[in-house]
């Protein structure tokens, strides 16, 4: 074991891969512990659940993007507890768990979706936040035309051609976009008992406009974008009632609607990671109304110089949960740390600079803001397509991104339309089986919970692991 200071980051999403990145050449020690094994480009997720892209050109692996860097370790592993007296947190992974010491932590853990309370509409709209929810929508928006196809109710035949998208930001924006560009052209020859054109998507959302940080005129002229391509835009449309059949809509003058829908995307509000609970009470930091955690301007923790939160899940002077944020707070951590260690004192706090927004709305049309300046159509879609592209990590995956990117840009078709039993039913079965279900590698499906002495694939008794 080296003598080097550890460095322990929590995430391999933009907080946590840039920060790994940034401490490469420093005299540290980096573990990076992340529960999935990849670094997620969350801005394409949509085009994977739209069968543009597969879910590797978008999801490289943590392993190989960082096997050059000699001084990270990468763990695949969920962080379960967080100590900060004793400074070691629980991280435990098919069964198997481990506790992990660290001198720094860097926490960038992210956010998941908010139902705003009514949890229990995920099971009929599921959010798109991983590569798990972007298979699951593929398999509900292709399921449910291929049922239209089967059924000879009228009614049932409406309702599963009937798209609702919850939640009017770029996600939803972008989503409500590409279910119009497959019905309307991707899939416009393949059904014999319909016509998928005349499949309706809707897009709601509870304000009064559309892309509401992008600013009145970028806003109108994005809804005009949506409803030129056929996109049914509903505003100031809360959604009180969601199951099965469809959902009830509250508008703001009083009025209600009912609206039948077989697939319902939920687009709609973002809650910190769970981690934000433990870190708030036991640092004193308050939390958000969004559950993220309130951060010093250096982004640590009240009382804990050596914790650093970053990305989605910190709330510092409410910046909002972009890429870019979560990419700047992670280097100024990292710097922060290698200052630390050098001895130097850094007392210059985190500061923002915004190098704007965009978000695409169909083929050839986006809109973008940077600063004063505002784009809309071919030009904004131009600039989206070049800025992606330079994100999305690893040349590989910059060129088989670009090549499907020409496909369906140019013919309509998309090539990623694959969907699976699993892809479709997975999340809701392992809900069944309960919290104590967990997965293991041998294929054993014993309904457990993780005993932290018994490793399933020894299946015998062991001291659990300290690293
Ligand atoms: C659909 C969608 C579209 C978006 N579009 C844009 C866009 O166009 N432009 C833009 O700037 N931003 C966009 N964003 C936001 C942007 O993706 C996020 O701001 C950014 O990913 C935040 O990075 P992060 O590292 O904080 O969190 P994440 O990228 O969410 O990464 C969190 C990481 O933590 C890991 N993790 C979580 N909990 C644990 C745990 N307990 N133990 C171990 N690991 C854990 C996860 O596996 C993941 O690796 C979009 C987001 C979504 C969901």
């Amino acid at each position: 074991m080296s003598n080097r200071p550890r460095v322990v980051i929590v995430g391999s999403g933009f907080g946590g891969l840039f920060a790994a990145k940034a401490l490469a050449k420093h005299d540290v020690d980096v573990v990076l512990i992340a529960k999935t094994t990849h670094h997620l480009f969350q801005p394409l997720l949509y085009q994977v659940a739209t069968g543009i892209l597969s879910p590797g050109e978008i999801a490289p692996q943590n392993r190989e993007i960082l096997n050059k860097q000699k001084n990270v370790q990468v763990l695949l592993s969920e962080v379960t507890a967080i100590d900060l007296p004793t400074q070691k947190l629980r991280a435990e992974a098919l069964g198997h768990v481990s506790y992990v010491r660290y001198d720094y932590l860097i926490v960038a853990a992210g956010a998941g979706q908010s139902y705003f309370g009514k949890d229990e509409f995920n099971v009929f709209a599921p959010g798109m936040k991983s590569i798990d929810d972007a298979l699951e929508l593929r398999a509900r928006i292709y399921g449910a035309l291929e049922v239209a196809e089967l059924t000879e109710n009228t009614v049932e035949k409406e309702k599963l051609m009937t798209f609702v998208v919850v939640g009017a930001g770029p996600t939803g924006v972008e989503m409500a976009g590409q279910i119009r560009e497959l019905t309307s052209h991707t899939m416009k020859r393949d059904f014999r008992t319909f016509d998928p054109t005349k499949c309706r998507v809707l897009l709601l959302d509870g304000g009064d406009k559309v892309l509401s940080p992008f600013g009145e005129r970028l806003a109108a002229k994005a809804k005009h974008q949506l409803e030129k391509i056929g996109v049914e835009v509903r505003l100031n449309a809360l959604v009180t009632d969601l199951d099965g059949d469809g959902l009830t809509v509250k508008y703001k003058d009083g009025s209600t609607e009912q609206i039948a829908a077989g697939c319902k995307v939920w687009a709609a509000g973002v809650q910190g990671s769970e981690l934000g609970k433990t870190l708030a009470e036991q640092s004193g930091a308050e939390l958000d109304r969004s559950g993220r955690v309130k951060v010093n301007p250096d982004c640590t923790l009240p009382n804990f110089p050596n914790v650093f939160v970053v990305g989605d899940m910190m709330n510092l002077d409410n910046l909002p949960g972009v890429a870019q944020v979560a990419i700047q707070t992670a280097r100024y951590s990292a710097k922060k740390i290698v200052a630390d260690i050098e001895g130097r004192t850094m007392d210059k706090p985190f500061s923002h600079f915004d190098k704007g927004s965009m978000a695409v709305i169909s083929r050839f049309g986006a809109v973008m803001k940077a600063g004063k300046l505002e784009a809309t159509g071919f030009i904004a879609w131009v600039a989206w397509l070049f800025l992606h592209l330079l994100y999305v990590v690893g040349f590989k995956n910059q060129f088989m991104t670009m090549m499907h990117w020409i496909i369906a840009f140019l013919s309509h078709s998309r090539s990623e339309r694959t969907t699976t039993r699993q892809q479709l039913a997975g999340r809701l079965a392992l809900k069944q089986l309960g919290d104590d279900f967990q997965p293991t590698i041998t294929g054993s499906l014993r309904p457990t919970a993780i005993d932290e002495r018994i490793s399933p694939s020894a299946n015998k008794e062991e001291e659990p692991q300290e690293i």
